[in-house]
């Protein structure tokens, strides 16, 4: 398996670059934009409006044709592409694992398992991040680059 790392934030809908308890790891992760199923021309996104795109949308939208997907439909559709190094033993290597928050260690995270040792790993959301942009919480997902 190998990962194609993204060259630009822009043909992703999720990237994160972090490290994994207490500093012992690391991951980066990244969604890439779905190509649209309908027309196939083009990437689909949250819909922009006036030229500002609306995080908050609860659908994704094809900038060519106007293919439209429920939020979770879609991106329970796509896979988080991961290349970590685990903080058990210091394996490198890469996962992939649905863009879809399960539950692990009591938090929602998207949860995927070391080649190696076979620990579950997680990628929560930033607390940080979230509780400064308390009204958009989903943004801050965004902003993570
Ligand atoms: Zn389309
Ligand atoms: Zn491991």
């Amino acid at each position: 398996m190998a990962l194609k790392f993204p060259n630009s934030m822009d043909d992703c809908i999720y990237f994160t670059n972090r490290t994994l308890e207490n500093n012992t790891g690391k991951a980066i992760a990244w969604v890439y934009r779905k190509p649209c199923p309908k027309c196939k021309k083009t990437t689909m996104g949250k819909p922009v409006v006036k030229g500002k795109v609306k995080m908050r949308a609860e659908e994704y939208v094809c900038s060519g044709c106007g293919f439209t997907e429920q939020k979770i439909e879609h991106e329970e559709s796509l896979n988080v592409e991961i290349q970590y190094t685990c903080p058990k033993r210091g394996n490198s290597d890469e996962a992939t694992t649905q863009y879809k928050r399960k539950s692990w260690q009591g938090v929602p995270a998207y949860v995927f398992e070391c080649s190696k040792c076979h620990e579950k790993l997680g990628l929560t959301k930033k607390m940080k991040a979230a509780k400064k942009k308390k009204v958009a919480d989903e943004d801050a997902e965004s902003d993570e680059a």
